[in-house]
């Protein structure tokens, strides 16, 4: 059973590995069947700790490090932060590292993890953006983040939208839809839905990104329960992927 998708518009690049894990090939029981990695929705400890054994050994992750995702924009440099790690995570949405061998982990469920490889560098980061982060703007704040510490330059950066809830199954209120047209343009939103993808990207080109420098997944996280977890889609009750990114140990 796999258990994990690849981020190939990434991992072709040679100098990272990065992807997300599926909802298959775990331990977990329903509402969390099985490949569920978080350990905050209410899933039984010892599940999660053994479905992340599972995808590590798969994937030949080692030294992930988390954050407490909060919904904010908040990032942590985790060469900086010793505390950036599974026993007692930081609370932030955003990861960023220029280390070979240090994987940087999100939890999703709809919301897009937002991938950042800076080839230049090199350097990575990864973002937790839900409607409230995207709004906040937790990619440029990344990215601005990356600059400051690792001297990152926008134009050298691959950025890849994972797996998320897209405009097909993302219908919201009025005042939201009002609000994000207001910031980030009204291509934002086609009738009652809003394309979370859309706020992003639009918000990273003003930033600076070149359009053809970001890619996003065509896989609705909602249209997809076989593959994924959704939140919208299983009223809440479900379980995490993980989305992840390392820099490769040079050999
Ligand atoms: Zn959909």
């Amino acid at each position: 059973m796999k258990t994990y998708h690849t981020i190939q518009e990434l991992q072709a690049t040679g100098i990272v590995t990065a992807g997300v894990s599926l909802r298959t090939g775990g331990v977990s029981h329903a509402p969390y069947a099985s490949l569920n990695l978080a350990e905050h929705v209410g899933d039984d400890a010892n599940a999660v700790a053994a479905n992340r054994e599972i995808l590590f050994q798969q994937t030949g992750l080692r030294d992930l490090r988390y954050c407490r995702q909060v919904h904010g924009k908040r990032v942590i440099d985790v060469d900086d932060a010793a505390g950036a790690s599974l026993e007692d995570p930081p609370e932030a949405d955003a990861l960023i590292s220029e280390r070979s061998g240090v994987g940087l982990g999100i939890f999703t469920a709809d919301c897009i993890p937002i991938f950042i490889l800076d080839i230049a560098t090199p350097a990575i980061g990864i973002a937790h953006a839900g409607w409230r982060g995207t709004f906040a703007r937790i990619a440029v704040n990344t990215l601005a983040q990356m600059e400051v510490r690792f001297g990152t330059v926008p134009t050298n950066c691959r950025i890849h939208l994972g797996p998320s809830i897209q405009k097909c199954c993302y219908t919201v209120s009025t005042e939201l839809r009002t609000q994000f047209a207001e910031r980030f343009g009204s291509t934002v939103h086609d009738g009652t839905n809003l394309s979370l993808q859309v706020a992003n990207v639009n918000q990273l080109i003003e930033a600076g990104l070149p359009s053809n420098s970001i890619s996003i997944s065509s896989l609705c996280t909602a249209c997809r329960t076989d593959l994924f977890y959704s939140h919208r889609a299983e009223n809440g009750q479900t379980g995490r992927m993980l989305s992840y990114i390392q820099l490769s140990v040079e050999n």
